[in-house]
């Protein structure tokens, strides 16, 4: 199961990605990158000598995702990338009160669901404080009246989900 499938409703999806893309915007990674993690990037430039079948961009992304999965995060950074995905989130247009939301959903779903949802918490704890943070935040937002999300047509959530769903 991946976050697709955790996540409920459109809002919560963007929480999600919201965070993510905050890790980057505060080059989260690349200070990481530059500072602690030359051995991995010294395994990854091994395995990407040996030959596989498919196409280089694809294999580009898989070895950003290899290397984004194994960062571990701060607490402080994690706090930023909360923070800041909060205020994007909202000036969208998207209900920030989603993202205590999805947390916790996938803080519940640790045990039962592991692969996807456990590599995510492993790089992302979720605690309890974290969670609260989170929903104090979001209520302290002021929403706009007028944002891109709100204005747009009804959801295509449902239709994406039934895209990621597996029988
Ligand atoms: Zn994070």
């Amino acid at each position: 199961m991946g976050i697709v499938e955790v996540c409920d409703t459109e809002d919560e999806l963007a929480s999600v990605m919201a965070h993510e893309m905050n890790h980057v915007a505060a080059r989260h990674a690349t200070e990481m990158l530059t500072t602690q993690n030359l051995s991995q990037l010294a395994i990854i430039a091994a395995i990407s000598v040996v030959p596989i079948p498919i196409p280089p961009i694809a294999w580009e992304g898989a070895k950003l995702g290899y290397v984004l999965s194994l960062l571990r995060y701060s607490r402080g950074k994690e706090a930023e990338a909360d923070r800041l995905g909060l205020r994007l989130m909202n000036a969208a247009g998207y209900d920030p009160a989603a993202m205590a939301s999805v947390f916790r959903k996938l803080s519940e779903q640790q045990h039962s669901l592991p692969s996807v949802v456990e590599r995510f918490l492993s790089s992302h704890p979720l605690s309890e404080v974290r969670m609260r943070d989170a929903e104090r935040r979001a209520a302290q937002l002021d929403r706009p009246a007028t944002a891109a999300v709100a204005a747009a047509s009804p959801s295509t959530f449902p239709q994406v989900k039934m895209m990621f769903a597996k029988d």
